[in-house]
């Protein structure tokens, strides 16, 4: 076991790596390059049965895990969508590590939870979400989504299904055919049902279309369903298109359904007025989720999920077991009560952290500049005569593929787009991803790391077009 002094020369010689590791980051590739059991095999079969040197545990960090890691902080990580993080953040979890606090209730520890309903509020206020709102921290943005829906279920059965169980409720949930899989995995564990999704169609900016949508609610209404959810997307995960929620709200309101709205990742452009357009009809929504472990320097995990009822959401999840009663449950948020685990993480010294280091000119000055970035790189790819944009952007996500003037053949360029993704990830340069929009296999660039500038996008350039060429040939 280590001492406190060997604590305190550990905790420094790391703190001296996490530096060198920001500070080098770009000497690895943003993708790991290890084949499957690689890392497995490398590691004992048994646990050791005697101390082992902290020498010894961080010469095998270095040889073994690294190998293996994919480095999401990388500037020319662009996939998937960002984890992005700072120095700020870090900081706050390596002090959070220490104290070791377990959040359920506001007796374990006063300041946790009194720091999370203000920065709720902080957040709130500063994204102009509605002020009647009431938000909490969830783990990710599918437990959020999953509470949005366990939360209108109850809403719909006066919390009578988590007493008896479903009987004869057919329940129906909606959202566009570009929604996230959280939404379908979701209402197959609230009992909800996959057969009760309906997938509505999209337009040509792969926005839900709102005539498809209230025609699926009047076909079930006749069929003796009872539409429950409908779910609404401000940043879809292939596109980051945007659904009109301003309208989706009203036919909400018109049959009386429960409004979840989705902006995992662009949540956090409503922080910026040049982006509040996109977030108009919000006050409809019953509940919103959105993501500061995505992109706004928040390190993973943390998610910010805003309710129009608390008392719903904690009458849904509440639980009184005699060991949990305090004396100040009537003054005080019990979070525990506010979602599904019981034992919660310090999560809110984290935003405390990057809200304060950052301030909000330093958080909006970051994303206009990945926004300012990603613009760059459009400009180039649209106006490239072998490249083809395949979504509007209205964010930092760049959806589009090599199309080149001689090949007309869907199924050959979506090979061809495949193997160019596969040849610029192999370079160890980048790491991208893709999705298919409308059948297109389709090459995605999200511009979002906290570092990221022009040459990373310059050199990300020169990259497509060696290796187009050298697929050309
Ligand atoms: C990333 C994402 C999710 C899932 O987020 P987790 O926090 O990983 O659960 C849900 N919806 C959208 C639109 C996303 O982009």
């Amino acid at each position: 076991m280590l001492s406190s002094q060997d604590f305190r020369k550990y905790a420094h010689q790391i703190a001296d790596r996490m530096a060198d590791y920001f500070e080098h980051i770009e000497q690895y590739s943003p993708k790991s390059q290890v084949s499957p059991q690689q890392i497995l095999e490398a590691l004992p079969m048994h646990a050791p049965e005697q101390p082992e040197t902290m020498e010894a545990i961080l010469q095998d960090f270095d040889t073994i895990i690294m190998q293996g890691i994919t480095h999401w902080q990388h500037p020319s990580f662009f996939a998937y969508f960002p984890a992005n993080n700072s120095y700020a953040s870090v900081l706050a979890e390596m002090l959070t590590a220490t104290l070791g606090a377990q959040c359920m209730v506001w007796d374990t520890s006063p300041a946790a939870a009194e720091l999370e309903e203000r920065m709720m509020q902080w957040i709130k206020q500063a994204m102009q979400l509605p002020q009647h709102w009431e938000g909490v921290i969830q783990d990710t943005a599918s437990t959020a989504t999953l509470c949005a829906l366990l939360t209108a279920r109850e809403q719909y059965s006066q919390y009578a299904i988590n007493e008896r169980g479903f009987e004869n409720d057919k329940l129906t949930v909606y959202c566009s055919n570009q929604t996230h899989s959280s939404i379908e995995k979701a209402v197959k564990i609230a009992g909800i049902g996959k057969k009760q999704l309906r997938y509505i169609a999209t337009d040509e900016q792969f926005a839900i279309r709102i005539d498809s949508l209230e025609e699926a609610i009047r076909k079930d209404l006749a069929e003796g369903y009872t539409p429950l959810v409908v779910v609404g997307n401000i940043g879809t995960t292939g596109s980051t298109a945007v659904d009109p929620i301003d309208a989706m709200g009203e036919i909400c309101k018109k049959y009386h359904i429960f409004f979840h709205v989705d902006a995992a990742y662009a949540g956090s452009a409503a922080l910026l007025p040049e982006k509040q357009s996109f977030f108009k009809g919000l006050e409809h929504a019953d509940s919103y989720v959105f993501n500061p472990h995505k992109w706004l320097m928040t390190n993973f995990d943390c998610t910010a999920y805003f309710v129009k009822s608390k008392e719903a959401l904690i009458r849904t999840f509440e639980i009184l077991p005699e060991y949990l009663k305090t004396q100040h449950d009537q003054k005080v948020n019990n979070y525990r009560d506010w979602g599904i685990q019981l034992g919660r993480r310090f999560r809110a010294l984290k935003l405390w952290f990057v809200w304060r280091s950052f301030g909000v000119e330093g958080l909006q000055k970051t994303l206009r500049t990945h926004l300012a970035l990603a613009q760059t790189l459009y400009q180039r790819i649209s106006t490239h005569s072998d490249f083809e944009i395949l979504a509007p952007m209205h964010f930092n996500l760049v959806c589009f593929r090599y199309k080149p003037t001689n090949i007309n053949n869907e199924e050959t360029l979506n090979l061809l787009n495949a193997q160019l993704l596969e040849r610029l990830n192999q370079s160890g340069k980048v790491y991208l991803s893709h999705t298919k929009l409308n059948g297109k296999y389709t090459l995605r660039v999200v511009v979002g790391q906290t570092n990221v500038n022009q040459t990373h996008i310059d050199q990300l350039w020169e990259l497509l077009l060696h290796h187009k060429q050298v697929l050309s040939n």
